[in-house]
């Protein structure tokens, strides 16, 4: 490891190690962490730390940003490696203070001399007792989204988050909004394909009066559409979304909460924008999206972007929000059958009780990383969520808020529905990805096996049945999600290359050899697609057209390998279109309203992939006007 020192270390020096000599100087040092390499560099005089620096890292954005700031501001201050780890980012914690521990080797120091003394923890302050309009739970994406509108109505706002930072599942997924927007899409080819998908939701048998109303509406804007001469170009409206939206989840899920999404998402992403979001100038297609109506950001990667753009903004117009890091909401205290409050433990396992003069707003997420509410409510999975599947998820997201509301008298919906992501890292359940969602599959036999844009339940079901568990999901190089060889998620591909996470081959016959699968196979199966994406109709999977960035007309190519792994937990605390909480008898519940993967109701049976943060913004968005009103 090269270092900066003032001084050569010459080999014989370093056989010497701490009983010999200590230089002052700065030096490099380095540690594996969640995601890649640690580097830092520490300049050390007289046996003392000045200085600690990260000068290299590829950690999760968000989950990564606290202990990059503290752990070296600890030990410099302190001048020991015994500070804490930061909860939840414990992986990179580790990496930055083994990384330190490397440094001070190569100065000749011994790291063990800086682990005496009482333990410096990190620790934040929280009152004992107090009172604000309205109180959230959860600062994730609905939780973040409500604390801005609320304040943005004048309301004073605390959230309690459990975790020191903000972000939950939001800032660990692929950062996909669905919402209809026409100009947007309006720059991409529809296919036959496409077109048969818009006319199977327009055949559909009503199966209620809305449902009746929405189709007859698709009916009118698409057939203008057609009359306009843009059969050729990408459709999309509300009611589409909507009519996929709950078709796809099995009509399971409330058609009037799915709606009251679709209308409001593209405001949404409006909102987001004039707050300083940079949306990219085009739609994708997540995996399961089943629809071109995915938007992301460009300025952010993955899901923080919209974290910080709501603590950019709430700090830009002195909104008045605290949040309370570290403290987990227990449970909610009801007055005359109005919710007025949370019971929360805090830092240090103190107790903290916060009161909501106007409304308590659930946002705590689902139940995703909570194995035994998954073993109890799965009604899709035959047993298979247990410790051996893994999860997308934060720990944080363990079904809290779904007991407390139940505790409380709320009716829950769907409980039973839990969606796998089929196309997540084998080893850790996260989702990693290199290629583009809806790139192609293909088993360890050299086949592809489904209709890849298909819904995640029919993939995740797919996947299961392959040979092995697991499939490959490849693309070219020059259409990976990489940027400066940096994946969407912040992992440097070399990286993941080197830990056995990506195979690269410069051609089909290499990819084949590394990923062990026949040439010949792999071959037909790569020229068979291309015929499809040159001419997209008649896929043997039913594939509706062949995304852009799909096809794999050129190698360098990338495989990864995928399994599936629990996301999401489409079941939840039952609403109204205005985020209140419905009681067990039917009435709402007075102070109480929820948003985001806490509830229930709005993606059925399976969910649509990029619906869950436009139901979480917009969703939370309502909660928190509807709370401060
Ligand atoms: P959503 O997408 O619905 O906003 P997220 O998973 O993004 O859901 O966010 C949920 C947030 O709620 C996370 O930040 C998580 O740490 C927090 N949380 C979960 N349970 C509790 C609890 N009991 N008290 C406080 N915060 C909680």
């Amino acid at each position: 490891m090269k270092h900066t020192a003032k001084f050569t270390v010459t080999a014989a020096a370093m056989a010497c190690a701490a009983a010999c000599w200590a230089a002052d100087g700065t030096f490099e040092g380095v540690e594996q962490g969640h995601n890649d390499e640690v580097k830092v560099q520490v300049t050390v005089s007289g046996k003392t730390i000045k200085d600690v620096k990260i000068v290299g890292d590829h950690e999760s954005p968000g989950v990564s940003d606290l202990p990059k700031a503290w752990i070296p501001k600890a030990i410099v201050e302190n001048n020991t490696l015994n500070v804490d780890s930061i909860t939840g980012a414990s992986f990179t914690s580790f990496a930055i203070k083994g990384a330190v521990e490397d440094a001070l080797k190569k100065a000749g120091l011994n790291p063990a001399d800086f682990q005496k003394g009482k333990k410096i923890p990190y620790t934040v302050k929280v009152p004992a007792k107090s009172q604000a309009d309205v109180v959230i739970v959860g600062g994730g994406g609905a939780g973040m989204s409500a604390a801005m509108a609320a304040a943005r109505k004048g309301a004073k706002v605390i959230v309690i988050e459990k975790m020191p930072f903000l972000g939950g599942n939001t800032i660990l997924a692929g950062g996909a909004l669905n919402a209809a927007d026409e100009p947007l899409q309006e720059k991409q080819k529809m296919s036959e394909g496409q077109r048969k998908m818009i006319q199977s939701v327009i055949d559909d048998k009503p199966r209620n009066k809305l449902h009746e109303e929405l189709i007859g509406k698709l009916k009118q804007e698409y057939g203008a559409w057609l009359k306009a001469g843009k059969q050729d170009v990408l459709f999309d409206s509300p009611e589409l979304h909507a009519l996929q939206t709950w078709k796809d989840g099995d009509y399971e899920a409330n058609l009037r909460l799915v709606y009251n999404m679709t209308k409001k998402a593209p405001a949404t992403v409006e909102r987001l924008g004039k707050m300083g979001l940079q949306w990219n100038p085009y739609t994708s297609q997540y995996v399961g999206a089943l629809w071109p109506r995915s938007h992301d950001a460009a300025n952010y990667r993955s899901g923080i972007g919209y974290i910080n753009t709501y603590t950019d903004t709430i700090a830009k117009e002195k909104l008045p929000v605290t949040v309370y890091y570290m403290t987990k909401a227990e449970s909610l205290i009801k007055k005359d059958g109005r919710v007025v409050g949370v019971k929360a433990t805090g830092p240090e396992g103190k107790a903290v009780e916060v009161r909501a003069k106007k409304g308590v707003v659930l946002a705590s997420g689902g139940f995703g990383a909570n194995v035994k509410m998954r073993m109890k409510y799965d009604k899709l999975w035959n047993g298979l969520l247990d410790e051996r599947t893994g999860t997308t998820n934060s720990r944080a997201i363990t079904g809290d808020g779904i007991v407390m509301a139940e505790k409380a008298g709320a009716a829950l919906t769907g409980m039973g529905y839990i969606q796998l992501l089929p196309v997540t890292d084998p080893t850790t359940g996260q989702t990693i990805a290199t290629c583009e969602g809806t790139a192609l599959y293909v088993n360890n036999n050299g086949k592809r096996f489904v209709n890849e844009m298909q819904r995640r339940d029919v993939l995740s079901k797919a996947a299961l049945e392959q040979p092995g568990g697991t499939f490959w999901r490849m693309c070219t190089v020059k259409n990976a999600r990489v940027k400066n060889g940096v994946t969407v998620h912040g992992l440097a591909v070399e990286s993941l290359i080197k830990a056995g996470k990506l195979v690269r081959g410069e051609t089909v016959e290499e990819l084949a050899k590394k990923t062990n699968i026949d040439p010949k196979t792999l071959k037909e199966t790569f020229d068979k697609f291309n015929a499809f994406c040159r001419d997209p109709k008649n896929d043997e999977f039913g594939r509706p057209s062949c995304a852009p960035n799909i096809q794999m007309y050129e190698g360098p190519y990338y495989a990864e390998p995928r399994k599936p792994s629990v996301h999401h937990t489409m079941g939840g605390v039952k609403i109204t279109t205005a985020a209140r909480v419905v009681g067990k008898d039917g009435k709402v519940i007075p102070g109480l309203y929820a948003a985001g993967e806490v509830t229930g109701g709005i993606h059925g049976k399976n969910r649509i992939g990029g619906n869950a943060i436009a139901d979480a913004l917009t969703y939370g968005n309502i909660a928190g006007e509807e709370a401060a009103k």
